[in-house]
C-alpha cells in the first residue's frame, strides 16, 4: 500500500534526526513566525538572502518575523555569483554572530584567505542569530555548515526545487580546492512555500528534477554496495524515498510548464531525499557515480559561455552516463565470468595506489585518488567471493537491477521534457572530456560502485567503451 502524502510526511519525519518541522503548501511561508518561535523561544532571526531571493521572499519573512515580535536582522549578499566556497562560511559564521560589516568584508574581499576549517567550531550562546536561509543550495548549505560550528540549528525558506541538499545532512562546501561534504545537521525546520517555488527560474526546476532522477542510478549503485556486502541498504533510507521515486519524476512535461503540484512532487521527492540522508548518516542513498562527474566540473571549475553551471544540470549528464553504463552491464552475460583469471589479474594496493597518483597527478586534488582508493581497495580473497557471488546471482540480480534503474533513452527522454540538458555539449561538456572522466570518477570516492565492481570483473572496458563507440549513447 503507497503512503498518502501526509503519511509519506509523518514516516519521514519519524525517521529524520534532526529535522522535526516540515511544512509545504501554497502561501505556507506565513507559518515561518510562528514555527520560528516554537523552535527557538525567545532567540534572534538573522535572514540571509541574495539579489534574487531578498525580493522573492526574503523581505516578506524579514517584516513578518519583526512584526511577530522577534528581534530580526537582515543579510544580503549582493554577488550575482557565488558558490559554496570556505570564505562564504566564514562570512555566515560572522552572520550567526551579528557581526554584520565584518561579513560583508569578507564578502567583498576577492584575495580573501582561507582560515583553517578546524578553527571554525564555537561553543553554544544564547545570543547568537539563529539563522533563516532564504533560497536554493548554496546558501542553505551555508547556513547548515555555520549553524553546526556555533551549535544550533536553523530554519530553512527553500525558494527553488532545485537540489536535495535542503534536508539533508551534510553541506557540500569547497575548501582548499576540493568539494567536500562537511558533517552537518539538517534544518529543524523546512517551510516550502509552493507558490514560491514554482515561480523560481525553470531551470532551477529542471536542475531539480535533475538531481531527484539521480536517485535512480545511485539507488542500482547502492543496490551493487549492497549485493558486495561494503554498505547494506538501510530499509527506511531507501524505502522512504525510492517507493515513490517513480511516481514523482512521472511528469516532466508539468515540471517544464511550472505545474504548481508537478514541481510540488519533486519538492517532496528532493525533501525525502535529504531525510534519507540523515536517516542512513550518508549521502549514500541520494548519490554516486552520477554526482561524482559534477564533482570533477566543480572541482575543475568548469565554466560553460563564462558561467558555472547548476549541481542539476551537471547531475543530469552523470546519470544519463551512468544509465548509459547499466544498459551496457545489462547485455553483458556474468554467468559466464572467469573468477580465477579476474583473481589473478587483480593488481596490488601499490599498484592501485601509484595508478591513481598518475591519473591525478594533473587535478586540482593529487592525492584525492590515493586516499580514496586505499580506503576501499580489497584483496583477492575478498574480490573472490564478490565475483563468485556476482557469477552465481547474476540473472535475478540483473533482474532486479533492470526493475531499478532507467534505460539511457528514457532517461534522455525525460529530461529533454523536464528541461534539464540532454546531452553533455549542452552544458559545455565534450564527449572525449566525459570519456576521460570515467577513471576520475571510479577513483575519487571511498564509496563503492558500478566501476569498481566492473574492475573487479574485468569488464570495465566493457561497459565503458560502448558508451562512446558507434551506436552508443554519446557516440565520439
Ligand atoms: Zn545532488
Amino acid at each position: 500500500m503507497k503512503k498518502t502524502f501526509q503519511e509519506r510526511i509523518a514516516y519521514a519525519l519519524s525517521i529524520s534526526t534532526d529535522t522535526k518541522v516540515f511544512e509545504m503548501g501554497r502561501g505556507y511561508a506565513s507559518m515561518t513566525p510562528e514555527v520560528f518561535k516554537k523552535c527557538f523561544p525567545g532567540r534572534k532571526a538573522m535572514v540571509v538572502a541574495d539579489v534574487h531571493t531578498w525580493p522573492a521572499l526574503g523581505e516578506k519573512m524579514y517584516a513578518m518575523l519583526a512584526e511577530a515580535g522577534v528581534t530580526t536582522e537582515k543579510y544580503i549578499i549582493d554577488k550575482e555569483e557565488f558558490h559554496a566556497e570556505w570564505k562564504y562560511v566564514e562570512m555566515v559564521d560572522l552572520l550567526v554572530e551579528g557581526k554584520l560589516a565584518e561579513a560583508k568584508a569578507i564578502e567583498q574581499d576577492d584575495k580573501h584567505v582561507e582560515a583553517d576549517a578546524e578553527k571554525a567550531f564555537k561553543p553554544a550562546s544564547e545570543n547568537y542569530f539563529i539563522l533563516v536561509s532564504v533560497g536554493s543550495g548554496v546558501i542553505n548549505d551555508l547556513c547548515k555548515l555555520c549553524s553546526h560550528h556555533h551549535g544550533q540549528s536553523y530554519l530553512t525558506l527553500p525558494t527553488a526545487a532545485s537540489v536535495d541538499g535542503y534536508s539533508s545532512f551534510g553541506a557540500s562546501i569547497s575548501y582548499q580546492r576540493a568539494k567536500q561534504t562537511f558533517s552537518c545537521p539538517a534544518p529543524v525546520a523546512i517551510i516550502a512555500d509552493t507558490d514560491v517555488i514554482a515561480a523560481a527560474p525553470k531551470e532551477m526546476t529542471a536542475a531539480g528534477y535533475a538531481d531527484l532522477a539521480a536517485k535512480v542510478p545511485a539507488g542500482a549503485e547502492w543496490m551493487i554496495s549492497d549485493f558486495v556486502g561494503t554498505e547494506l541498504i538501510q530499509s527506511d533510507a531507501w524505502h522512504v524515498l525510492q517507493d515513490y521515486l517513480d511516481d514523482f519524476l512521472s511528469r516532466p512535461e508539468a515540471v517544464a510548464a511550472g505545474d504548481p503540484d508537478a514541481i510540488a512532487d519533486i519538492f517532496e521527492g528532493l525533501t525525502l531525499s535529504g531525510i534519507a540522508m540523515q536517516a542512513a548518516r550518508s549521502s549514500r542513498p541520494a548519490s554516486c557515480c552520477d554526482h561524482l562527474f559534477s564533482h570533477i566540473l566543480d572541482m575543475t571549475e568548469h565554466r560553460f559561455n563564462g558561467k558555472l553551471q547548476s549541481h542539476g544540470f551537471q547531475v543530469a549528464v552523470g546519470t544519463m552516463t551512468m544509465c548509459a553504463a547499466f544498459d551496457e552491464l545489462f547485455k553483458l552475460d556474468l554467468t559466464q565470468l572467469d573468477v580465477d583469471a579476474c583473481v589473478k589479474a587483480w593488481p596490488t594496493l601499490e599498484q592501485e595506489q601509484e595508478r591513481a597518483l598518475q591519473l591525478f597527478k594533473d587535478f586540482p586534488a593529487p592525492k584525492l585518488g590515493y586516499t580514496q582508493i586505499t580506503q576501499k581497495y580489497q584483496g583477492p580473497e575478498e574480490i573472490r567471493r564478490q565475483l563468485e557471488k556476482l557469477k552465481a546471482e547474476w540473472p535475478s540480480f540483473k533482474q532486479k537491477l533492470q526493475a531499478q534503474v532507467w534505460p539511457f533513452e528514457k532517461m534522455q527522454a525525460a529530461f529533454k521534457a523536464a528541461g534539464a540538458p540532454y546531452d553533455p555539449s549542452m552544458i559545455g561538456v565534450s564527449r572525449e572530456q566525459l570519456r576521460d572522466m570515467f577513471p576520475i570518477v571510479q577513483m575519487m570516492r571511498f564509496r563503492y560502485n558500478l566501476l569498481d565492481l566492473a574492475k573487479r570483473g574485468g569488464f570495465y572496458d566493457a561497459i565503458v567503451n560502448p558508451i562512446f563507440a558507434k551506436g552508443g549513447a554519446w557516440e565520439i
